[in-house]
């Protein structure tokens, strides 16, 4: 179904970004994958995602809080593909503290990342996209997108900005063949929520597995985690001709989270 498209998910060397990009390939998609880690691992990766996908997988680089090396990551995979069809801002890191203990400097960054990383992609995206006449945004926002929680000032605020964002790209771009929406999932075991997990059983002084358990009893009806596949199994339906008119929706992929 995607074979011709190009994609660029960004943050994909682990965890949701890289259950997207995977999801992609096996759909067909010539996929650029984004973020940091140890060169050999990131190698190993996209090869074996080339060779089992049978797509062109690239890697680039690029930090998503420098707006200049977004420029580079965008003109990179349009150099490489041929275009921009399919942009998934899945970057995004986290920090908890008390608003009146929340260094300033962490603020900062998680606003770049999580939010205005996603302008500056969707930017310069778009008029690639409009080129060739098609294109999908799905930007990974989260339940934080929707709800909030204590101690997540930085991390709410953007994704709330997110879901925002979407709003008004899709209201832009209503008429044309491309959507924007964002995909808002509970909890995921990645190594972003497995440090959250890993502080929690430090502080109480309880086992991860106990840890585990509160963290989804707290929050997460199912009790069990959304899967890194589940979201990729979204985001190829969001670039499905089914999902042609699915515009400017918060979609949440989250045990019930939001339902409560
Ligand atoms: P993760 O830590 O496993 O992956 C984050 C990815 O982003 C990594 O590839 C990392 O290298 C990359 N990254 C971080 N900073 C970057 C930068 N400056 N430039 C380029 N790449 C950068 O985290 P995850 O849990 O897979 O999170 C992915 C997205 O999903 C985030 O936006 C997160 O907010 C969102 N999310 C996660 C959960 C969850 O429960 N894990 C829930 C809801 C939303």
């Amino acid at each position: 179904m995607l074979r011709g498209r190009a994609a660029l998910v960004t943050g994909s060397t682990s965890g949701i970004g890289l259950g997207i990009a995977r999801a992609l390939a096996a759909g067909g998609a010539d996929v650029m994958l984004n973020g940091f880690g140890d060169p050999a691992e990131i190698e190993r990766t996209r090869a074996g995602l080339a060779e089992e996908c049978g797509t062109t997988v690239r890697f680039c680089a690029a930090d998503v809080a420098k707006p200049a090396e977004i420029t580079l990551l965008i003109a990179e995979t349009a150099r490489a593909f041929g275009g921009v069809d399919i942009l998934v801002n899945n970057a995004g890191i986290q920090h908890v503290a008390p608003v009146e203990d929340f260094a300033p400097d962490r603020w900062d960054a998680i606003i770049a990342i999580n939010l205005s990383a996603n302008f500056h992609t969707i930017r310069e995206a778009l008029p690639h996209m409009k080129r060739r006449g098609w294109g999908r945004i799905i930007n990974i926002a989260s339940a934080h997108g929707i709800v909030a929680s204590p101690y997540k000032a930085a991390y709410v605020a953007a994704k709330h900005g997110v879901v925002g964002l979407t709003k008004v790209v899709a209201l832009e771009t209503a008429t044309t063949a491309i959507t924007c929406n964002a995909i808002c999932p509970g909890w995921v075991l990645t190594p972003l929520v497995q440090k959250q997990i890993d502080d929690l059983a430090r502080e109480e002084g309880i086992a991860a597995a106990e840890a585990e358990r509160r963290l989804l009893s707290e929050k997460q009806p199912s009790l069990a985690f959304v899967t890194p596949e589940q979201l990729g199994a979204c985001a190829v339906f969001l670039c499905s001709e089914g999902a042609a008119q699915i515009r400017g929706a918060a979609l949440a992929i989250d045990g019930g989270w939001t339902a409560q």
